[in-house]
């Protein structure tokens, strides 16, 4: 008797706070935006966030809760290793940023062509990016014998900046978005993006005002409880953080569905239990400038 009330107290409990992450997120998401449309500026180990500053300033002025820089000023872009990663892995965060009038630009590193099914899955990438809403006109799909989609393959470092570069220069991205260090799936090509941005940010070379943001890569275990790992997430510490309800959850689905060629058994329950179909949390990485503005 007493092990059962324990377990429908802890299954109330939980449930309780699940819902309450939910209600918590949907109430901070505003500032969530203006965190990733605000620039930091960093000398050493000190951090300058100039507009919020002025910002936190003129609220205590005028009492006006309005934020100074508005989420549509946000132009992100996310940059994947092959095709399906958009909505395998970032499809939260996606969901969010479109939701909240951003623009939002995908850097395909490759065309997926492990099994000779690159044309095919070009294709399906778009449909995704369609459902996903982002338009196929921000979709760059790259397709270069020095970046084939093969993990055992090392991936050129100089090319793979200078198709970054190019990108936040041409669409003056504010928010790049890429794997972190162990990849999420630990696929070698995803974890040389990671790489190459890090360099980028340390070397000083990322334009100014550009903040870069790496998804956290988790354990099997928290992997594939799908929503019982959300107080988890919202617990442990990260810089960004996006969750999606039960309709962006439907269309994270079907934008996953795009992807027919992939759609093998073991995909279709990694769509029924992948945290990552619910949630995104994001470290950011440190970027180095050489020019700082203190105001
Ligand atoms: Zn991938």
């Amino acid at each position: 008797m007493f092990v059962f009330v324990t377990i429908i107290f802890v299954f109330v409990a939980y449930t309780i706070s699940i819902k309450f992450v939910f209600y918590r997120y949907s109430q901070l998401w505003r500032h969530l935006r203006n965190k990733i449309s605000t620039p930091v500026y960093t000398v050493g180990n000190a951090s300058f966030c100039p507009t919020q500053e002025r910002s936190s300033a003129l609220l205590r002025n005028s009492g006006e809760d309005k934020p100074r820089v508005t989420a549509s000023e946000t132009r992100a872009l996310l940059v994947t290793a092959h095709p399906d990663d958009e909505c395998m892995f970032f499809a939260p965060t996606v969901l969010k940023l479109v939701e909240s009038q951003a623009a939002v630009y995908l850097l395909c590193l490759s065309t997926g062509n492990y099994n000779n099914q690159g044309l095919q899955r070009k294709r399906e990438l778009l449909d995704s990016c369609a459902v996903l809403g982002i338009p196929s006109d921000h979709v760059t799909i790259i397709d270069d014998k020095e970046l084939p989609d093969d993990p055992a393959v090392q991936w050129s470092t100089a090319l793979i900046s200078s198709l970054i570069l190019k990108h936040i220069r041409n669409y003056s991205i504010s928010v790049v978005l890429t794997f972190d260090g162990s990849g999420v799936s630990g696929h070698a090509n995803h974890i040389a993006i990671y790489m190459t941005l890090r360099h980028l940010a340390s070397a000083g070379r990322i334009p100014e005002g550009c903040q870069i943001f790496s998804l956290h890569s988790i354990s099997l275990l928290r992997k594939y409880v799908s929503v019982l790992e959300l107080p988890v997430s919202w617990l442990l510490p990260s810089d960004f953080c996006c969750i999606i309800g039960w309709e962006e959850y439907k269309r994270a689905k079907k934008a996953m569905l795009c992807h027919r060629s992939q759609l093998l058994w073991f995909r279709r329950l990694y769509i029924l239990f992948s945290r990552y179909m619910l949630v995104n949390t994001f470290q950011g990485i440190t970027v180095e400038t050489k020019n700082v503005k203190i105001y």
